[in-house]
């Protein structure tokens, strides 16, 4: 299993050095894409990535994970590529389906459920109810070699995050400033640390701002992402 980080960023960062949160994650001929923040449909193309994928996987429904969905949509439609399965929980549907009634040419293959799941060839998709500001589920994919599981946006400790570490190979979690940001449902770098000392751990969805100090804070205890980063599992 391989993954290349599209987007790493945050709310408030700065130009395009970091877009918003998306990841690719390539088994063999199947690549799932865990969300797709904006800027994520340009990485894509600027990559030669945009046939790589045949499922997207929406964490939530705050904008900076999905943003980069509805470009990437006319694009589908432009070159005749096949319609893309999108899982999300619920209230993506709506505003997809505003933006076809506005006059925009799109189409997904759309489920939407509490809990999203599905499998392509080998690899299984599934998810937990993570704890954030609105509801929000964190996804655990599966090869049958290796298992990741990416967070999503949510505040440390989430019990039902917590519970699914066991088998997990890698963790992508988020880590939205440097000491507390809980009351806005996020973890801060200092936490992901606490919680996920004994994982491989990939730290993502970082406001430029705080890059410096998150790596100083980090050592060599966890991979801070940047966008274009690429890890073999
Ligand atoms: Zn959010
Ligand atoms: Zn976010």
């Amino acid at each position: 299993m391989e993954l290349t980080f599209l987007g790493t960023g945050a709310g408030a960062t700065l130009g395009s050095s970091r877009f918003r949160s998306s990841i690719l994650v390539a088994s063999g001929a199947v690549g799932v894409l865990l969300d797709m923040g904006a800027g994520a449909n340009l990485r894509l193309e600027d990559m030669g990535l945009t046939k790589s994928f045949q499922a997207l996987f929406v964490t939530h429904t705050h904008l900076d994970h999905f943003n980069g969905l509805p470009d990437h949509l006319v694009l589908r439609k432009i070159t005749a590529m096949p319609k893309l399965f999108v899982a999300s929980p619920p209230g993506l549907g709506p505003v997809l389906s505003a933006m076809k009634a506005a006059g925009n040419d799109i189409e997904v293959e759309l489920l939407e459920a509490d809990l999203p799941r599905s499998s392509l060839g080998d690899v299984e998709v599934w998810s937990v109810p993570g704890c954030h500001s609105i509801y929000s589920v964190a996804y655990v994919v599966d090869d049958g070699k290796k298992r990741l599981l990416y967070s999503g946006d949510t505040r440390e400790p989430c019990e039902p995050i917590l519970r699914e570490l066991k088998g997990v190979d890698l963790v992508v979690h988020e880590s939205s400033c440097l000491e507390d940001c809980s009351r806005w449902g996020h973890t801060s770098v200092q936490e992901a640390l606490n919680f996920f000392s004994g994982k491989r751990l990939v730290l993502t969805h970082i406001p430029s701002q705080i890059v410096k100090e998150a790596e100083q804070l980090v050592g060599g205890k966890a991979i801070i992402a940047r966008d274009g980063l690429m890890i073999r599992m």
